[in-house]
């Protein structure tokens, strides 16, 4: 797999192989070279130094120097020749390389070189694969010396087996310890890239995971560095994009739940209207002790149809942000009086006991949409009278709280339990479905009401006991 890990593995391991092929290379040509170099000057200084030493002597000093280089030589590993012009051995001091000088051709050259009266040669055994250093001077001044007479050239071969186990030895010891540098980093990288791809493969893993199956459970991430705040980060995202999900969600299923909410609502008056005329018109019209009561049962149906759709235009005001309101300063006892009067005759019909009671000590005049503020009024009232039974007491009055004036609809009712208290004023929400239908209700007010009230940057609240009452209070200001 073309992962991460094993890119990196890749580069490093041809980066290993590189390092190790020049670092053999660079200590063959640097290290390897010089030791040749200066193999070749010492063997030239001790040539120099044998033909200036030789040349005068006797032969009796000669017999003491011979022996006395024998042992010193076989210590330094060279072979000393001293070779006439037809390449015969005239002395050997000590040497055990003379085959080269016997048998040439069991040797192969290997690469010569030549700087005035010196040949440098390297050359290697056909037979064992050795490797011989030869260094020949050509010399023509030992014509004194009658015993050295023939002596054309001095010949110095230095086995190089020492030097090419040392190069061998070189070359193994840089391949192992690139060894083992190369296997410390693969441990190391192996270490790092779980450090830095295993966090990875594990946020590919949750992703696909969360494209697959949805949102089940957050990215853990054992540890304390970039990738955990990363982690967090996708949290945060993922957590966001769920709750707009949500969001939209709920939007959709609000929407269509909205309008079967609607439908629903409309279907009943209409049905029953539908069906009243049809009575009529069937005959009924002509009975005088129906036609008249199945008129007035279609005509409380249309007004009630027709709150629904005042209730529905208002609610899609509010919803788009249109509700336009046009704040005044106005007499809230007089707002009241007209809620109030506008309701009595519902109440007598409900045998409600409908109070209003006015505080004359405030003077200051409200602020804020009146005839928004009708409509709270009107329906806390209407609720109070509709949801309750005969004989309830309704209580409206007002008091200075603060610098705002509150208003408060009180009932003794039925009340309202403490489950439905937070969602009355949702859309069409009810308590009891089937009796608030019947009370006439389609559970709109309360939610235009909340959403007025709100528009005058106040809050309505409600506090009830079930078969104690309900009290609603909202503040306004006031001049
Ligand atoms: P609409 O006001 O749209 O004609 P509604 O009166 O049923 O219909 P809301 O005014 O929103 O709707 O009231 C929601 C519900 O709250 C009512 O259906 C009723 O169950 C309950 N409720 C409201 N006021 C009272 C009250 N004073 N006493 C008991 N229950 C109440
Ligand atoms: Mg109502």
């Amino acid at each position: 797999m073309n992962t991460f890990r094993n890119k990196i593995i890749f580069i490093f391991s041809a980066l290993s192989i590189l390092l190790v092929g020049l670092l053999i290379l660079s200590f063959e040509r640097l290290v390897i070279t010089q030791m040749y170099k200066q193999i070749g000057e010492e063997i030239r200084n001790e040539i120099n130094l044998y033909e200036t030493a030789l040349r005068d002597i006797d032969e009796n000093s000669f017999q003491d120097f011979i022996s006395h280089t024998r042992d010193l030589i076989s210590k330094m590993g060279y072979s000393i020749y001293f070779v006439s012009k037809n390449n015969r051995i005239l002395i050997n001091i000590n040497g055990e390389e003379e085959n080269y000088l016997v048998k040439p051709d069991a040797f192969k050259l290997v690469s010569s070189q030549s700087s005035g009266r010196f040949f440098y040669e390297v050359i290697k055994s056909k037979e064992s694969g050795e490797r011989l250093f030869v260094v020949r001077k050509r010399v023509s001044d030992f014509q004194n010396n009658h015993y050295l007479k023939e002596v054309n050239q001095i010949v110095f071969i230095s086995n190089l087996n020492r030097l090419d186990k040392f190069s061998k030895d070189l070359r193994t010891q840089i391949l192992l310890y690139g060894l083992l540098i190369f296997i410390l980093g693969l441990l190391a990288i192996r270490y790092l890239s779980r450090i830095f791809s295993d966090p990875i493969v594990q946020f590919i893993e949750y992703l696909k995971d969360y494209r697959q199956n949805g949102y089940t459970k957050k990215l853990e991430l054992n540890r304390k560095d970039e990738f955990k705040f990363l982690a967090d980060s996708i949290n945060q995202l993922i957590e966001k994009i769920e709750e707009d999900f949500n969001a939209l969600r709920k939007l959709e299923k609000y929407r269509s739940e909205f309008l079967g909410n609607v439908s629903h609502e409309l279907r009943t008056p209409l049905f029953t209207i539908q069906s009243l005329l049809e009575t009529l018109t069937e005959g009924a019209i002509d009975d005088p002790a129906v036609n008249k009561t199945y008129l007035v049962k279609a005509q409380e149906n249309l007004e009630r149809l027709n709150r629904l759709l005042n209730d529905l235009i208002d609610i899609s005001y509010i919803e788009s942000k249109k509700l336009r309101m046009s704040f005044r300063y106005f007499e809230i006892r007089g707002l009241i009086e007209k809620v109030v009067e506008d309701l009595r005759l519902l109440a007598n019909q409900k045998k409600i006991n409908l109070q209003f009671i006015p505080d004359d000590s405030i003077i200051e005049l409200a602020f804020g949409d009146k005839e928004r503020l009708y409509q709270v009024l009107y329906n806390l009232v209407d609720n109070a009278i509709r949801h309750n039974p005969e004989g309830t007491n309704v209580k409206i009055y007002f008091m200075k709280v603060d610098s705002k004036i509150r208003i408060f609809v009180e009932d003794n009712g039925i009340g309202i339990p403490e489950e439905d208290l937070p969602r009355i004023f949702e859309r069409f929400y009810r308590v009891d479905k089937e009796r608030s239908r019947e009370a006439g209700g389609t559970g709109l007010g309360l939610a235009i009401a909340k959403h007025i009230v709100e528009a005058h940057e106040s809050k309505i609240f409600v506090e009830s006991q079930v078969n104690k009452g309900t009290k609603f209070y909202f503040d306004l200001n006031c001049a």
